[in-house]
C-alpha cells in the first residue's frame, strides 16, 4: 500500500487552516503531531457520553470509562508488542516517564561512585533526570558523543563501560538531528554487561515499527502527542521483574493495596506507578491515534516519509550557504539546518509569514548545539500528511530568506 496523502489530509482539520492568508504548511511535527478528526472525536465522546472517574465506581458510566482505558492500555501493549498490559504504565509524556524511571531506578539501584552513561544526543529530558539523581546519589553521568554525522559509535560506548555503569540512557530517534540509534545493539552491549537500558522513543514511534520484545529493551518510553494523539499523556513501557523491583514514584490514591497510619502496602503494576486521577480521557483518545497510525502501517509511513526526507534534503542542499546538520547513516524525515550568515530564528520568522511552521534554536538539546558550536538550527521535521508541494514551498521560501539578506 502506498500513501494517499490527499485522503490522509482529510481526516486532519488542521491542515485547512490559513496562516496571515496563506495554506498552513505544517513543519514542526517533531515538535507536537497535528491530530486527526477520529482523536478529537473520541475526546468530544468521552466528555459528552461517559466522563466519569476511573476504577473505583460502580455506575455505569464508570465502568464504561475504566473498560476504555484499560482497552487503551492493551491497544498500547500490542502496539510495541509489549509481553503484558501491566507493562504499561500511563505518565503525563516522555518527560515524566524517564523522569519516573530515574528516580525510582536510582532509589533502588544507584550508589556513591555508579555510573550512567547518557549519549550526547539526547533531548534534555533523557539527560536533566539523569543528572538529577545521580547528584542526589553522588553517582556521575558519562557522556556518549557522538561523531561529526550526528551518529552514535558502539565502540565508543564499549570503552566507557566500567564495573560502575548501571544503566545506558539513549533516544531510539534524535529530536534535532533525526539520527536513528541502532539501539537493538546498544541494548545487547548494555546487556553483555549487566547494564540496563532506558530507550527514549519520543521521536521513534510515529516513525519505526518498535518490538519491545524483539528489541529487549528494559525502559521504553514516548509521548501521545508526537504520534498524533493527544497532549498530556504517555507511555513508560519497563520488564515486569524489573518495575516490580522498583519503588513508587509519587504517593497518593490508586497507587495503594491499603493505608494505615502503621503501615502502606502498595497495588500491583501498573497501577503502583500511576498515583491519582489518571488522565483518561487522553488515554482513551490516545488508543484511536494509536488504531489510526496501525491502520495505515507504520511501515508504509516510514517509506513515504523517506521519500519526503530524500526530495527535502535534494532540495534544500541547492540553496546558497545552506548547510545540513545531522548527516547521519539512517535518518528519520527531520532535516536540522543553517543558512551562512543568519540566525535560525530570522530564517523561522520569516517562513512562518509565509505560512510555514519550522521550529528554530536548541531544540531542547543544547548539548548537540555546544558540540557543533552554533547557537540552534532551523529545523523542518516531515509527518505522513506531508507533501513534496508543501517542501517546494519551503525551498521557494527559503531562496526568498536568503535573496533578503543577501
Ligand atoms: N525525547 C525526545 C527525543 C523528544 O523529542 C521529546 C520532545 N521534544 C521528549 C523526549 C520529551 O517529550 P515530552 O515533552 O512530550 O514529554
Amino acid at each position: 500500500m502506498t500513501i494517499d496523502v490527499n485522503k490522509i489530509r482529510e481526516d486532519f482539520p488542521i491542515l485547512k487552516e490559513k496562516i496571515y492568508g496563506k495554506p498552513l504548511v505544517y513543519f514542526d511535527n517533531a515538535a507536537t503531531t497535528q491530530k486527526p478528526q477520529v482523536v478529537i472525536d473520541k475526546l468530544i465522546e468521552v466528555y459528552t457520553k461517559y466522563n466519569s472517574n476511573i476504577h473505583r465506581g460502580v455506575h455505569y458510566m464508570s465502568n464504561k470509562a475504566t473498560t476504555e482505558t484499560e482497552n487503551a492500555r492493551n491497544i498500547i501493549q500490542k502496539f510495541i508488542n509489549a509481553k503484558h498490559s501491566y507493562e504499561i504504565i500511563f505518565a503525563r509524556g516522555a518527560t515524566e516517564g524517564i523522569n519516573l524511571i530515574a528516580y525510582s531506578f536510582a532509589e533502588k539501584h544507584l550508589k556513591e561512585g555508579d555510573e550512567i552513561i547518557v549519549s550526547e544526543l539526547e533531548h534534555h529530558s533523557n539527560m536533566v533526570p539523569w543528572k538529577m539523581v545521580a547528584e542526589r546519589k553522588r553517582a556521575n553521568v558519562i557522556k556518549w558523543a557522538f561523531n561529526d554525522n550526528g551518529d552514535l559509535e558502539l565502540d565508543e560506548l564499549k570503552k566507557l563501560i566500567t564495573p560502575k555503569t548501571k544503566l545506558i540512557a539513549v533516544n531510539h530517534v534524535s529530536n534535532s538531528l533525526g539520527t536513528i540509534n541502532p539501539v537493538k545493539e546498544i541494548i545487547e552491549i548494555a546487556h553483555q554487561n549487566n547494564i540496563q537500558i532506558l530507550i527514549d522513543g519520543a521521536q521513534a514511534v510515529q516513525h519505526i515499527k518498535v518490538d519491545v520484545q524483539a528489541l529487549d529493551c528494559d525502559y521504553y518510553v514516548f509521548s501521545a502527542h508526537k504520534i498524533y494523539g493527544p497532549t498530556g499523556i504517555g507511555v513508560v513501557y519497563g520488564k515486569e521483574a524489573l518495575l516490580d523491583e522498583l519503588p513508587p514514584y509519587q504517593g497518593g490514591g490508586e497507587m495503594i493495596e491499603s493505608v494505615s497510619f502503621e503501615e502502606i502496602t502498595y497495588n500491583k503494576l501498573p497501577f503502583k506507578f500511576e498515583a491519582g486521577t489518571p488522565n483518561y480521557a487522553d488515554t482513551i483518545a490516545f488508543a484511536e491515534a494509536i488504531k489510526y497510525v496501525s491502520a495505515i502501517g507504520i511501515d508504509n509511513i516510514a517509506a513515504y516519509e523517506a521519500e519526503l526526507l530524500a526530495y527535502g534534503e535534494e532540495k534544500l542542499k541547492t540553496i546558497p550557504g545552506l548547510k545540513i546538520i545531522g548527516t547521519a547513516k539512517h535518518k528519520a524525515s527531520v532535516i536540522s539546518f543553517n543558512i551562512d550568515g543568519l540566525h535560525s530564528y530570522d530564517v523561522g520568522m520569516i517562513l512562518d509569514k509565509m505560512g510555514i511552521a519550522v521550529r528554530t534554536g536548541t531544540h531542547c538539546t543544547e548539548p548537540i548545539m555546544l558540540r557543533y558550536g552554533i547557537s540552534g538550527t532551523v529545523r523542518a521535521s516531515f509527518a505522513f500528511y506531508n507533501t513534496k508541494e508543501e517542501i517546494d514551498l519551503l525551498y521557494k521560501g527559503l531562496l526568498k530568506v536568503v535573496e533578503m539578506f543577501a
